[in-house]
């Protein structure tokens, strides 16, 4: 390290100052002094109070320390929020190599990396927490004051509270307030947290074991009432994880004074808690299973590879235990005192998956997921922080949990494209930032996936990563079997929803009392509808996109943007009343079911049904519980879900993977058709999926009927080497938008004559997008592909950077937004 940078003081120094990350898409940290008095206590990784430009405030975050003055007048930070640091520098080196690698600014890292309640601005809106009450006498005099204020007015801005305290100096006292809980942050873009309380009921710690419990109910046949009330407790336990007073009492239907008196006898405990609070220990009580003889293997081939690899790919078919496997080596981790996090997409963090791995490591597993409260995210932080939580599960934003140390990450379900952030910056791949950050802190990173994306596996078969195969499924089951429907034979040619082959295998799976699972990657009832007349197709007004009719709602509703449009009656070109439907989603899958299979109990699951908040769990479990017969849904059902009892799965529109232009559209089909068919026969028997296709011959379906990703891998790789596709090349994506579409057209033009200077004819485009615009915004799109030559790439970053700066420094491009995209997926 420079010996001007420190971490913490150096003693007796005159001057310092601090290089101050603000939570803003700014290019560059700013520097500021540290005024004498507080020299000695500012550390980095400390939040301070700096004002930017004339009286913008913001909580920064101290990146480094300098007694040397920067070469510009700097103004002093005007306060230190926290007495110890919220991070380690080695995070804000991972912010520093995600803001250089994917092209944005450590702002944007800082603005995705910190629970809302640490990003402090004059924008920023408080909001009171009715959950406190108005008891405030532990407050002092300024606290009281603004308290006051939040329980009348419920919200305030910053400024408003730099009125009602007279002070221009609040995030102190704003910062106390969020940390006793009296407020919120809240934050424009995220749903209002509104803290409901509801008492919720667990069970005293001293009947955690079965023995215990088998006791005390034995002694209990004395007391019927109190007794149903404690069995309709333990299975609600099982079943949902925690529980509630109001759903314990409706189960069991006792009344509420036979559960007084099971808290008056301590044996089970009553808490007024949040309801979307992290939920409690359900009870669980199997802990030690086996490992069959092929996982045991598998486990010791990891050990071993994980001695001389920093990074391995675990490809384990789908039902061959991967879970488990990760189960023993991170119970390896913790046991050596590490710390452990275990990544998945957001989507696959079900209850069932939590539950799996609470089973196992009881309390010592928490999680981390966007369902949670900021209150419940800063408490966590601080655990993780201090080292009292070790093992963290979580989606893609847990990487940035300010771990100390760390000794293993896993990232399950590796493949999977949501690990890679849209919008906004920074659009990072949280597996590969992974890799990275197993670097930086040393911890070994396990990759697993039933489809591993092409770049993981290629580096594995190059010796890159260690690699371990586990091909059969735990218990000895077969793959499931692949059938194809070819539909170019049937009557209604490509818009088969259900054949008949399909229907009369659903019935013989639901006649043996087996349930089924139909996939269809569309939601909505109509994906176009068109006017049989004169083909008239209705569009967004604010996007180059078709409307999808929502029957429900009986709308039309653009997917880009969310607006939704009345459902028209005639068409508005020709005038005529003549609609045609073309193809079919989710929702018209499900109608069609519900008249026709009346006797099946179906249920859709795909963005429209689970909006709330635990939707996503009811209806994992009622499927679970054997309370559906039949789950249609789009990608959301392929997501790792473990269901014992699906005998059949049905893919009813295959053709549409395989046809859009994309450098990835096999990768992607086989990976959605063989996870979902993985949904199959995964406990007790082999199970059967069928596929609707008109090409049954297309390669890709081919080796989805051989379950056979290494000879699909093989294939695929020689394409990609061929076509200077990656893992042979780099692929960085530049949008440009405006709102005006010659600006656009005019700045991608420019844009791309000065990356040609020195890119060449790497630089392709610009050319207009599929979607050429949303939301009133047109689009342009430059596509460069680099090769694979370190040195190279940085260069032509720092070119990318120095591009986009040259054109936002003209006048009339200003307000035309430049994202690029590296690596996109
Ligand atoms: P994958 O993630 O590889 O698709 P899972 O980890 O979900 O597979 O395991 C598939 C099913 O097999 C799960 O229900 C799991 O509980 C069960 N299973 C896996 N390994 C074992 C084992 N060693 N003992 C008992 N059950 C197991
Ligand atoms: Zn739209």
């Amino acid at each position: 390290m420079h010996p001007d940078l420190f971490h913490t003081t150096p003693p007796d120094v005159a001057q310092l100052f601090a290089q101050v990350i603000i939570p803003l898409a700014l290019p560059r940290t700013y520097t500021y002094a540290v005024p004498t008095e507080w020299i000695n206590q500012i550390q980095v990784g400390c939040r301070v109070e700096v004002v930017l430009g004339k009286s913008k405030r913001y909580a920064g975050l101290v990146k480094q320390l300098s007694t040397e003055a920067p070469p510009y007048p700097t103004k002093p930070i005007e306060n230190i929020l926290d007495e110890e640091p919220i991070l380690f520098p080695i995070q804000l080196q991972l912010w520093e190599w995600i803001s250089q690698y994917y092209l944005c600014t450590e702002g944007d890292v800082m603005a995705a990396a910190l629970p809302a309640h640490f990003k402090l601005s004059s924008e920023t809106q408080l909001i009171f927490n009715e959950a406190f009450g108005d008891e405030f006498s532990m407050l002092d005099n300024n606290e009281f004051l603004l308290a006051e204020a939040l329980l009348l007015r419920k919200q305030l801005s910053i400024t408003e509270v730099q009125q009602i305290l007279d002070l221009t100096h609040v995030y102190p006292v704003v910062k106390r307030l969020i940390d006793k809980q009296v407020c919120q942050v809240w934050e424009t873009l995220t749903e209002r947290y509104k803290a409901k309380l509801e008492t919720m009921i667990s069970l005293h710690p001293q009947f955690h074991s079965e023995a215990k419990l088998a006791e005390l109910m034995n002694e209990w046949s004395r007391a019927p009432k109190q007794l149903d009330i404690l069995l309709s407790y333990l299975h609600l336990a099982k079943t949902e994880g925690s529980v509630s007073q109001v759903s314990l009492l409706k189960k069991s239907g006792g009344t509420a004074a036979s559960l007084n008196g099971l808290l008056e006898k301590k044996i089970l405990i009553a808490e007024k808690r949040a309801v979307d609070r992290i939920n409690t220990l359900p009870l669980e009580l199997d802990l030690n299973i086996d490992l069959s003889e092929a996982q045991s293997v598998a486990l010791q081939q990891l050990q071993e590879q994980l001695t001389q690899k920093p990074v391995c790919l675990l490809h384990g078919v789908t039902g061959s235990g991967k879970t488990q496997l990760f189960i023993r080596l991170m119970e390896q981790y913790f046991t050596a005192g590490k710390q452990v996090l275990y990544l998945l997409p957001e989507i696959a963090l079900t209850a069932q998956m939590i539950r799996r791995l609470q089973a196992h490591f009881g309390g010592h597993i928490a999680i981390y997921h966007s369902k949670f409260s900021d209150n419940e995210r800063v408490e966590l932080w601080h655990k993780v922080r201090k080292g009292t939580v070790r093992i963290v599960l979580g989606a893609r934003s847990a990487l940035f949990l300010p771990f100390h140390d760390l000794g293993l990450i896993v990232v399950d379900e590796e493949h999977d494209p949501s690990f890679k952030q849209q919008e906004p910056a920074p659009r990072y791949h949280a597996r590969d930032a992974a890799i990275y950050y197993g670097q930086l802190t040393g911890a070994r990173v396990v990759l697993g996936s039933a489809t591993p994306s092409l770049e993981s596996y290629f580096h594995a078969t190059r010796g890159k990563f260690g690699l371990v195969a586990l091909l059969e499924r735990f218990g000895g089951i077969q793959l499931p079997e692949i059938e194809f429907v070819n539909t170019r034979f049937l009557p209604s040619r490509g818009k088969v929803m259900i054949s008949p082959r399909l229907r009369e295998a659903m019935e013989k799976a639901i006649a043996a009392k087996k349930q089924v699972i139909l996939f269809q990657n569309r939601r909505g009832y109509t994906p176009y509808l068109t006017c049989g007349t004169c083909g008239y197709i209705p569009q967004c007004q604010q996007c180059d996109v078709t409307l999808t009719f929502h029957k429900q709602s009986n709308k039309l509703q653009c997917h880009y943007c969310g607006t939704s449009y009345p459902k028209l009656v005639a068409c508005p070109a020709c005038g005529t009343v003549n609609w045609k439907d073309s193809n079919f989603g989710t929702e018209k899958i499900e109608e069609y079911l519900t008249k026709e299979l009346a006797d099946m109990r179906v249920a859709r699951m795909d963005m429209d049904t689970i909006r709330g908040k635990h939707a996503h769990d009811q209806l994992i479990r009622q499927f679970e519980q054997g309370k559906v017969d039949v789950l249609v849904g789009t990608q959301m059902v392929v997501k790792g879900l473990d269901f014992e009892q699906v005998s059949l799965v049905g893919i009813l529109d295959a053709d549409s993977m395989l046809h859009f232009a994309d450098f990835r559209v096999h990768e992607r089909a086989f990976q959605l058709m063989e996870q979902v068919s993985g949904r199959a026969g995964r406990k007790s028997e082999q199970g059967k999926v069928l596929i609707q296709t008109a090409y049954p011959q297309h390669p890709v379906l081919q080796w989805v009927k051989q379950h056979d990703y290494v000879a699909f891998f093989e294939q695929e790789i020689g394409s990609r080497q061929q076509y200077h596709y990656p893992p042979f090349t780099r692929i960085i994506h530049i949008m440009v938008r405006h709102k005006d579409r010659m600006l656009t057209e005019q700045a991608a033009d420019v844009l791309a004559d000065l990356l040609r200077k020195d890119l060449g004819d790497r630089v392709m485009g610009p050319s207009v997008p599929v979607i050429s615009r949303v939301r009133n915004q047109y689009r342009m799109e430059l596509q460069i592909k680099l090769p694979l030559n370190q040195q190279f790439i940085q260069q032509a970053k720092q070119l990318i950077r120095n591009a986009q700066g040259l054109l936002q420094a003209e006048t009339r491009f200003r307000s035309v937004i430049i994202t690029p995209d590296v690596d996109p997926v």
